[in-house]
């Protein structure tokens, strides 16, 4: 079975076009939250992924979309996208995130977007953080997203470590309890521009990692129309 997992789409719909495309076929679509915020596409972001049956859960950007999360825990910029992308979602866009759960089983994977912790604001940015949230789920590996940065960490030998993923990379998985980030797709920050995305092969045991060119001057370009903060544009052409 080939699983697609894409995190913080952040509705950026040239970039979830683009891997989505570069991806295909997939058997399953999961995705690990903040599907909106930052980007100028958050309706026609989760009408593509209703059409692709994409299951997963909800992410801090969705939540406060939603109105079921408060802007001021937000800095300026991404208060300010918040704001935009709750007035402007459909009804039918709020009640599909408004249905999405915090965290998700299928196993041999759980899904949320921060932490088993905290799924909503946890990082998990280090090895530390990594350790202390591998008690808290019953699965063998979790998938996490929020920081916008592909990594894995293994735990070998009672020690958890983390594995950089600079690029296209391939991953071999099996009984090793794993902590597994497939980056963003929409705003990826690890100085890498292009969309990253994961593709869970089962059959061969295998996380690869993709990263994807998308016409990202597309979406600036939208963004400025929509006057949304210049700064949350421009640093998509760094990946930063
Ligand atoms: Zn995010």
């Amino acid at each position: 079975m080939r699983i697609c997992v894409l995190s913080d789409i952040h509705g950026n719909l040239p970039a979830l076009e683009a891997v989505l495309a570069a991806l295909m076929p997939y058997d399953a679509l999961w995705q690990l939250g903040d599907i909106v915020g930052y980007g100028p596409q958050p309706d026609e972001v989760v009408a593509r992924l209703v059409e692709e049956k994409a299951v997963g859960v909800r992410g801090n950007h969705d939540s406060a979309a939603i109105g079921a999360l408060d802007h001021d825990a937000f800095n300026d910029d991404a208060r300010t996208a918040v704001e935009w992308t709750a007035a402007r979602i459909s009804p039918q866009t709020r009640d599909w995130l408004a249905a999405l759960p915090l965290r998700a089983v299928d196993a041999p994977f759980t899904l949320v977007h921060g932490s088993p912790r905290d799924p909503t604001w946890e990082y998990v940015y280090s090895a530390g953080v990594a350790r202390a949230n591998l008690p808290l789920f019953e699965t063998t590996h979790c998938l996490v997203g929020h920081t916008h940065v592909p990594l894995v960490f293994r735990q070998r030998n009672g020690k958890v470590e983390g594995v950089h993923i600079k690029g296209e990379m391939t991953y071999a998985f099996g009984e090793e309890r794993l902590v597994i980030n497939p980056g963003s797709v929409g705003q990826p920050r690890d100085g890498d521009a292009r969309a990253s995305a994961l593709l869970i092969d089962t059959d061969a045991g295998t996380l690869e990692w993709h990263r994807v060119e998308y016409p990202i001057e597309r979406v600036q370009r939208l963004m400025e129309q929509q006057r949304l903060p210049r700064r949350l544009s421009t640093r998509l052409q760094f990946g930063l």
